[in-house]
Parts: C-alpha cells; sequence; structure tokens
C-alpha cells in the first residue's frame, strides 16, 4: 500500500515495523490500517510488472525539481538520439500525469492506444521507437486531470503491467516535476526490476537549481542511483549577430558548481535555441533537422556519457 499524500512529515513508510506505531503515526488517518499489518502484504501487481519488465534492458528516470526547465523535450529529444541508432529499441513512458506533453512533442498527439490479448501496444514514432502516455487516454488534449494519489498509482501499475514493449534496450520515463506520488509509485513498483538510475535536468538559475537538491535527497532517500545531471537553456547564440549571452544566468555557479558541491557528474549542457521549442511544436525531432547544431551535439554527447556511466558502451 502507499504512503497517503497527508500523511505526517516523519512517516516510517507504510512498510516498515514501525508502521503506525511510531510517533509521528500519531493522530494519522492510516494509523490503524498501517498498525494492522496489512499494508505490509506484497502487492498483488508486483510480479506482474517485474515480468513484464523483464524485456526491458534499461529503465532510466527523467526527473526535474521544477517545471518548464526542458524535461520533456530533453526526453523526447534523447529517444528520437537513442532510436537514431537502429540497433537499438528504445521506448517513452510519461507518467507525467497532469501534463502529458511528450505526444505532441513527437507528433503523434492524435494517436490512440490499442490493446490486444498481450496488453497495451505502445504508439510507435518509428519502427524502434515506441510510446505510451496517459496523453493518449484523454479524450482530448484540453482536458485537466484531476486524479487524486490511488487512481495515479492505479494508471502507473497499469502502464508498468500491461504495456506491450516488446523487447527495449532503453526506457525513458518522463515524470512529473518534483517529487509526487507518481514518483514514489515507480519507484516501489520498479523495487523489483531495477532502475538502472535517474537523469535530472535543470537551468542554469539558482530557483531550478534549489528544486534539482530536493530532487538529489530524494534519490538518495529512495536509493536511486543518479546517472547524472543536465543543464538545459544554457547559452544562447544569437543567430544573427552570433553573440552569446546567458539568458539564465548561472548566479550561483549553474549545473557545473551544483555537480562539483554534489559529487554528481554533469553529463552536458543544451543550449538554448529557439529552433528546439519549433521543433517540439512541430513534432519533428530536432537532432534530424539540425544535426550539426551545437544543441544536437549535446545531445549526442550526453548519449555517450549514459552509456559509458551504465557500462554499455
Ligand atoms: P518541462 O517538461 O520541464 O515542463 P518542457 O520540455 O515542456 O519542460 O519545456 C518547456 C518549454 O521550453 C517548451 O516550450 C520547450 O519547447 C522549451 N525548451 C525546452 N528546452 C529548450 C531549449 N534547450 N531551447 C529552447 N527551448 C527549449
Amino acid at each position: 500500500m502507499d504512503v497517503p499524500t497527508n500523511a505526517p512529515e516523519h512517516c516510517p513508510g507504510t512498510e516498515s515495523e514501525q508502521a503506525g506505531k511510531a510517533d509521528a503515526c500519531a493522530g494519522c488517518d492510516n494509523q490503524q490500517v498501517c498498525a494492522s499489518g496489512q499494508t505490509k502484504l506484497p502487492d498483488p501487481n508486483l510480479p506482474f510488472i517485474t515480468q513484464r519488465m523483464s524485456t526491458v534492458k534499461r529503465k532510466i528516470l527523467v526527473l526535474s525539481g521544477k517545471g518548464g526547465v526542458g524535461k520533456s523535450t530533453f526526453t523526447a529529444q534523447l529517444a528520437w538520439a537513442f532510436a537514431a541508432d537502429d540497433q537499438l529499441q528504445t521506448g517513452i513512458m510519461d507518467v507525467d500525469i497532469c501534463g502529458p506533453s511528450i505526444p505532441t512533442i513527437l507528433g503523434i498527439a492524435s494517436e490512440q492506444v490499442h490493446s490486444s490479448s498481450s496488453g497495451w501496444s505502445p504508439v510507435y514514432v518509428q519502427d524502434n521507437l515506441g510510446v505510451m502516455s496517459v496523453g493518449f487516454m484523454l479524450p482530448s488534449s484540453h482536458d485537466a486531470i484531476m486524479w487524486r494519489g490511488p487512481k495515479k498509482n492505479g494508471l502507473i501499475s497499469q502502464f508498468l503491467k500491461d504495456v506491450d514493449w516488446g523487447d527495449l534496450d532503453y526506457l525513458l520515463v518522463d515524470t512529473p516535476p518534483g517529487t509526487s506520488d507518481e514518483h514514489l509509485s515507480i519507484v516501489q513498483y520498479l523495487k523489483e526490476s531495477g532502475i538502472d538510475g535517474a537523469i535530472l535536468i535543470t537551468t542554469p538559475q539558482e530557483v531550478a537549481l534549489q528544486d534539482v537538491r530536493r530532487e538529489i535527497d530524494f534519490c538518495r532517500k529512495v536509493g536511486i542511483r543518479i546517472i547524472g545531471l543536465v543543464e538545459n537553456m544554457s547559452g544562447f547564440v544569437c543567430p544573427s549577430c552570433k553573440t552569446e549571452s546567458q539568458i539564465f544566468k548561472p548566479s550561483t555557479g549553474g549545473g557545473k558548481k551544483l555537480a562539483q558541491d554534489t559529487g554528481i557528474e554533469l553529463l552536458g549542457s543544451i543550449p538554448l535555441d529557439p529552433r528546439i521549442g519549433k521543433s517540439a511544436d512541430y513534432g519533428v525531432s530536432f537532432i534530424d533537422e539540425y544535426p550539426d547544431s551545437p544543441a544536437s551535439i549535446a545531445y549526442l554527447d550526453i548519449i555517450d556519457r549514459i552509456k559509458v556511466i551504465l557500462g554499455d558502451q
């Protein structure tokens, strides 16, 4: 069972021996049910998830502290860059339930998910790039989703259990900003299958970095390896005069300093390039459109680092 969103700050967790018994549990709505031991029963979905995920070689979470730093755009471009190698099968699972932008960025927003006896089929952007997003489940992209924790968890467990990915080399999981129900669910459900690591996205600004520090703390607390940090929107080269300026100033040292302070690798820095936004709006691969741009080179270098860190190269 999941930790409720209104749990006390020092909640020992539903699976702990202290569940329902710790001082912090006093007054919590779930105290009785936790103390009864029912919450420690294994989730019946877990074996099915583990079985389904056994054909997925690498599971990577893409996290950001703040919204709007370019996490979904990064996930999409990274997936396209992985899929540029036709020997690799790549998938994206979009669990950003309240803001599923992956289908639009990949140009497949009008597609629908089909189900067969072997499960839900991902929507294919190309032969070796499949996508599953909550965006496909909505009647219209204008519909707001207002779901509470248990419903979100249900959808995530269904995604993990029922999507027929087939053999995948890399599954990129695009998560909502911050650390919320969705993150805890993913971590819990993939505990047995094993998460290979997380990539943290930030801009150079202190307001974004601050939230990334929380994300780092989250990863450390739940035992997820941090593959590295990516600084997005770092530097802008004016297309007319070629002068480089810092739109989002690294006033406190940016991603580089954060990486030094925390001992986390800075995988790369992606410049602010208006053509990235345009590619996302048109649902096309930036890397295919502008292969020689500094941003494309940065994406590809980041992939190389990820592969080296994971021991795949
Ligand atoms: P998040 O998933 O973190 O909320 P998005 O991926 O939706 O952020 O990106 C937010 C906005 O920034 C979008 O309009 C996107 O096109 C734009 N964007 C992201 N990265 C870049 C970049 N490197 N250069 C220019 N625009 C970018």
